[in-house]
């Protein structure tokens, strides 16, 4: 088989990127646009030794799980990669992926998994879900001010407005901002050349509260007459905070360090479940809040509290989890490596009045492991203890030094949240190999339209028994300080 070559193929899975896979003559072929199921003819673009890439031409019989996306920029919006596959059969791919990681990677057996895997858990209505934007703006070919989104693996504006995923608001806020822009001559950001002042409109909403937020990324110091903008964005009914976002950088991440007030708050309050938390456009908040709220209820469940137990929050962000666990522990410790998410943490704990947390700035495969070190120490005979620890590391999964620091204190359960089930899986493989098994898991789709799948895995130890019980009083003393 070589480049040009046609071959008409049956496509059986989905990769990383949402591109159908399909054989033919041995080799998989990565089709992008394609669905499992379709029957299609593809052209060969490129080969490499055991795979290879090939450009959907006709689709000789469409699957019975193809339907037509709601967006018209579906195929070419980097932002969405499965629309095209209905809803039912998108919680179907994303159930057996993870369950194919736990498998291969974390050696499950099938036997185990069927006693395990709990029913994915989806949206009613998987449109419209997402709380947070981040429109770039630029210029088209004719000059033209444009805000919209990059199309797939480019950096180049498709102007859409009104994406499927976001809120309706987001169109209206748009529009004023480029419609200001035109009026008072407000350059947008080139990203090759790196001049021009507007990169990119960050929007907030809380969906409980319906507070807005919008947050202009600026390449520059100020926004000249924002006062003019401030005024009109201000009509719009829920507008809490306008701020400006300072990042004169060269560089692709959307977001500088430094942020200004225009008009209002600088942040928005929202709610999940009866937790509030304070959100800054700089702070990292679960995108779709409707999904958050099953998924936090499922971290508490799993977790199994009374009110009496230890927990520890690895990973905790703005301390999200560590303050819903809050509601039913005894005393919470939440570990995060950006100190202003700690920040954050702290402010979102007084403001629910939850005295039981303690927040830690550090690696969490640095803290915990000094913190057992320390203990043990100081409390010869003993060791440091745990009721419950709750991990949801980022993609790359949690450090093998935090894995048997874990395994060392003994918890009776380990909680795993996670967005890369491959990862996880291979989390699962060690924490079985020390001492632990797997009791429940489920898929949480915080993502519909995408490839990406939350995962939630219960994790018991074996014999909880052999476990001294010693409940510690962990002071928040030098060391640990954030
Ligand atoms: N549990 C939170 C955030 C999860 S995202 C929530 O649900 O909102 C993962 C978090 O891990 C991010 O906030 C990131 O800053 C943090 N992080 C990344 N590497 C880390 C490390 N080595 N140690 C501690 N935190 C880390």
């Amino acid at each position: 088989m070589q480049k040009n070559d046609i071959v008409i193929t049956e496509i059986e899975d989905i990769g990383t990127g949402g591109e159908g896979i399909g054989r033919a003559e041995g080799y998989a072929l990565f089709i992008k646009d394609t669905v499992i199921g379709d029957v299609v003819e593809a052209k060969i673009m490129k080969m490499k030794k055991n795979y290879g890439y090939a450009r959907l031409m006709r689709i000789l019989s469409p699957s019975k799980h193809r339907v037509e996306p709601r967006c018209i920029f579906a195929r070419k919006c980097g932002g969405c990669q499965i629309q095209e596959m209905s809803y039912e059969e998108q919680l179907r791919f994303k159930e057996k992926k993870v369950r194919g990681n736990l498998a291969r990677i974390g050696g499950l057996s099938d036997e185990l998994l069927a006693q395990v895997m709990e029913p994915v858990v989806g949206m009613d209505e998987p449109f419209g879900y997402r709380n947070k934007a981040q429109f770039p703006i630029g210029t088209d070919k004719e000059g033209k001010l444009v805000a919209g989104f990059y199309a797939g693996r480019t950096h180049s504006i498709i102007p859409n407005t009104g994406c499927a995923l976001g809120v309706p608001v987001n169109k209206e806020i748009l529009e004023c901002v480029l419609e200001f822009m035109k009026e008072y001559r407000i350059s947008a950001y080139d990203e090759e050349k790196h001049t021009g002042l507007v990169r990119h409109v960050l929007i907030r909403y809380g969906f409980r509260t319906k507070e807005i937020m919008v947050c202009l990324i600026i390449n520059g110091e100020c926004l000249p007459h924002s006062e003019v903008l401030s005024e009109r964005l201000s009509k719009i009914e829920g507008m809490t905070s306008i701020t400006v976002n300072v990042n004169k950088e060269r560089t692709n991440v959307i977001m500088g360090s430094r942020v200004k007030p225009l008009w209002g708050q600088t942040y928005i309050t929202d709610y999940i479940g009866d937790v509030r938390y304070q959100i800054s456009p700089l702070s990292f908040y679960q995108v779709n809040p409707v999904q958050t709220e099953k998924l936090y209820g499922l971290v508490l469940e799993y977790a199994g509290l009374t009110g009496e137990e230890t927990v520890w929050d690895m990973y905790c962000g703005i301390g999200t989890i560590s303050l819903f666990l809050a509601q039913r522990a005894g005393r919470v410790y939440g570990v995060e490596i950006v100190p202003q998410a700690i920040e954050d943490a702290k402010e979102n704990a007084r403001i629910n009045k939850a005295e039981n947390t303690e927040f830690y700035v550090g690696k969490a495969e640095e803290v915990l492991p000094e913190y057992y070190r320390r203990y043990e120490k100081e409390h010869p005979g003993e060791k440091a203890y745990a009721d419950v620890i709750v991990v949801d590391p980022p993609r790359k999964g949690c450090d093998e030094a935090l894995l048997r620091t874990m395994a060392d204190m003994g918890p009776e359960r380990i909680v795993y949240v996670s967005c890369d089930s491959a990862t996880m899986a291979r989390d699962v493989k060690m924490l079985r190999q020390e001492g632990y098994e797997v009791e429940r898991v489920r898929a949480v789709d915080m993502f519909p339209q995408t490839v990406s799948v939350e995962t939630i895995v219960l994790l018991s130890h074996k014999s909880p028994d052999s476990v001294i019980n010693v409940t510690v009083d962990f002071g928040g003393d030098e060391g640990f300080g954030a």
